[in-house]
C-alpha cells in the first residue's frame, strides 16, 4: 500500500508506532530490572518478550519509510517468523538445564549474525543507490556517506565476531571443541584486528575500491572471532561468554543507528551495556583483568595441571547414613551447589535435604560462587526453580568468614570453585581465582561420582584434607538417600 509522503495519514501512523517504541522500551527496561532477582525474573523475561512482540508487529504493520511506503515483503517476513519462532520454541522446550548454558551460546550467536546480515544488506542496498546518484550531489553527501558506511562496518565486524566467537563458545561448553593456543597466537591475533580495522577504514574513506572488500573484511572477522574465543582457557569462560553477549547488543545498537530505529538501538545498547557490566564483575569474581582475560592464557582447559605434581595424602569415603547422623546434630550446614547438581538435577531434592534439616533446629545456607555452573547466575536460577528461599543464598564474599563457624558443608558437584590451589599454587591455572573457603569449616562432605576434576581439568587437593569426606555417587540419587535416612532417623 502506497501513501503519499508526509500526509497527515502518514504522520499519525507514525507517531503510533513511536509510542509503540517508547512503550516496548519501557518494557525492556522494567524487564531487566526485574531479572534482578528469581522472584521476579520470570514475569520480567514475559514483560520484555511482551515489549518485543509490540515492536515486531508494530514495525511490520504500521512502518512507513520518508517516501510513505509500508514494509513489503510481507509472506517472506512471516515465513521467517514463523520457522524461527518454531525452531526457537523446540529447542526451549527440549533442552536440557545442564544445556542451557550452550544454548544461550548458539543464540547470542545468532544475534551477532543477524546483525551482520543487516549490514551485509544495507550495504548493497546504498551501493547500488549511489550507483544512480549524480555525481554533484554525491559530493554534497559524502561525509552522510561514510559515516553511513562506518557504522555498517562497525554492525558487520562486531556482528560476525559475536557470532563465530559464540559457536566457538557453545562448541567448548558442549565439549566439543578444546582449547587451542597457536604460537604467536597474541601476534596473530592483534594483527588480524588491525587488519580488519584497515581494511574498513579504506572503504569508508574510499581509498581503497573493491566490491569484494566488504566480504573479505566479513571473512577475517569471522576468523577473527575463532581465533580469539578459542586459546581462553576454562576458567576463563565466564568472562568471555558475558563479553560476546556485549558484543551482540552493540552490533544490534549499531543495526538500529542504521535504519533510525528508537527500540533496535535502545534495545542494543541494554544488552551491550548490561553484558559490559556483566564482564565487569564476572572479572572482578575471577580476581582478573579483561585484558589478561583476552591476552592472557589462564586456566589452559583440561590440559591444565597446576604444578604437575598432584596433590598427596589419602582420601576418606563415607557414606549417607554417617552424612545423615553428622548433619542432623549439627549446628550450621552450608550447601555449596555446582555444576554436578545441575547435570543431575537435584534441585528439587537438596531443597527437601533443607527442609528436613530446618525442622531438626539446623540453620541451613547455600553459598553462592559466581562462576559456579556453566554460565552467570547458574545456581541461582536452578535453585530458584525447586523454590528455595532467595534470601538463604548467600554470596561469596558474605559467606567465607562463616566457614570458620559451620559444622558441616556439603559442597554437592562443585570442584573448581573450592579449590585452595587458587590460594596456594601459583603454578595452578586457577591461581587467584577467588573461592569459597569451605577448608575452614569442621567438617566437608563432597559429593561427587569420583575423583574426576572439573571444568578447568585440574586435581582438586581439598577431597585430600583431614577434615574432607568423599560421599561418592550421583547428587540425586545421594541427596535422595540422605533425605531417607534423615527421615528413618526420627
Ligand atoms: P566444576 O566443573 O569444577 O565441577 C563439577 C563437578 O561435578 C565435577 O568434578 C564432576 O565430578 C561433578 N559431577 C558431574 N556430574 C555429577 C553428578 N551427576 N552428580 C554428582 N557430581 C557430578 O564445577 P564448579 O561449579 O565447581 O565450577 C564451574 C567451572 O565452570 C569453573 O571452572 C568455571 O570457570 C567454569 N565455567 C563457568 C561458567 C559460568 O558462567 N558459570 C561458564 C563456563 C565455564 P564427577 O565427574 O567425579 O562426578
Amino acid at each position: 500500500m502506497v501513501y503519499g509522503p508526509w500526509t497527515t495519514n502518514s504522520k499519525h501512523t507514525m507517531s503510533i508506532l513511536y509510542t509503540i517504541y517508547l512503550i516496548a522500551s519501557l518494557t525492556f527496561i522494567l524487564g531487566l530490572k526485574m531479572l534482578g532477582s528469581p522472584k521476579s525474573a520470570r514475569k520480567g523475561n514475559l514483560i520484555a518478550a511482551f515489549g518485543m512482540t509490540l515492536a515486531i508487529f508494530g514495525t511490520i504493520f504500521l512502518y512507513e519509510d520518508a517516501a510513505g511506503y509500508h514494509l513489503r515483503n510481507l509472506p517472506l517476513i512471516f515465513g521467517g517468523l514463523i520457522v524461527g519462532t518454531g525452531i526457537g520454541w523446540l529447542m526451549a522446550k527440549k533442552v536440557q538445564m545442564t544445556a542451557m548454558p550452550q544454548m544461550v551460546s548458539f543464540f547470542n550467536g545468532m544475534g551477532g549474525a543477524c546483525a551482520a546480515l543487516i549490514s551485509i544488506i544495507e550495504f548493497r542496498h546504498m551501493t547500488h543507490g549511489l550507483a544512480s546518484l549524480p555525481n554533484a550531489l554525491y559530493g554534497e553527501i559524502s561525509g552522510e556517506i561514510a559515516t553511513r558506511f562506518a557504522i555498517m562496518y562497525a554492525g558487520l565486524i562486531i556482528g560476525a565476531i559475536s557470532f563465530s566467537g559464540s559457536i566457538v563458545a557453545y562448541g567448548k561448553l558442549e565439549g566439543k571443541i578444546r582449547d587451542k593456543v597457536l604460537p604467536a597466537q597474541q601476534v596473530i591475533n592483534i594483527g588480524l584486528f588491525l587488519g580488519i580495522v584497515v581494511l574498513a577504514i579504506c572503504d569508508v574513506t574510499g581509498v581503497l575500491k573493491m566490491d569484494t572488500l566488504l566480504y573479505i573484511v566479513l571473512g577475517l572477522s569471522l576468523l577473527y572471532g575463532i581465533l580469539f574465543v578459542m586459546p581462553i582457557g576454562g576458567a576463563d569462560m565466564p568472562v568471555v561468554i558475558s563479553l560476546l553477549n556485549s558484543f551482540t547488543g552493540v552490533a544490534a545498537a549499531f543495526g538500529g543507528f542504521l535504519y533510525d530505529n528508537k527500540v533496535m538501538l535502545i534495545g542494543g545498547i541494554l544488552v551491550g551495556s548490561a553484558g559490559t557490566l556483566l564482564t565487569v564483575v564476572m572479572c572482578k569474581a575471577m580476581n582478573r583483568s579483561l585484558l589478561n582475560v583476552l591476552i592472557g592464557n589462564f586456566g589452559g582447559g583440561a590440559a591444565a595441571t597446576g604444578s604437575g605434581e598432584g596433590p598427596q595424602g589419602t582420601v576418606k569415603s563415607i557414606n549417607s547414613s554417617d552424612t545423615a547422623i553428622l548433619m542432623k546434630y549439627a549446628k550450621k550446614v552450608v550447601i555449596v551447589p555446582g555444576y554436578g547438581l545441575a547435570v543431575a538435577q537435584a534441585q528439587h531434592v537438596v531443597h527437601e535435604l533443607e527442609e528436613l534439616l530446618e525442622k531438626e533446629g539446623v540453620e541451613v545456607k547455600y553459598a553462592i560462587h559466581p562462576v559456579a555452573g556453566r554460565m552467570p547466575g547458574h545456581m541461582n536460577v536452578l535453585l530458584a526453580e525447586s523454590n528455595v528461599d532467595y534470601d538463604k543464598l548467600v554470596e561469596m564474599e558474605d559467606i567465607n568468614p562463616e566457614f570458620a563457624t559451620t559444622d558441616v558443608v556439603l559442597v554437592i558437584g562443585a570442584n573448581d570453585v573450592v579449590n585452595p590451589a587458587a590460594k596456594t599454587d601459583p603454578s595452578s591455572p586457577i591461581y587467584g581465582m577467588p573461592i569459597l573457603e569451605v577448608e575452614n569449616a569442621q567438617q566437608v562432605i563432597v559429593m561427587k561420582r569420583s575423583m574426576k576434576s572439573g571444568y578447568a581439568g585440574i586435581e582438586n587437593e581439598l577431597f585430600y584434607r583431614d577434615r574432607t569426606s568423599m560421599l561418592f555417587g550421583d547428587a540425586k540419587k545421594m541427596l535422595t538417600e540422605l533425605v531417607a535416612e534423615l527421615k528413618a532417623l526420627d
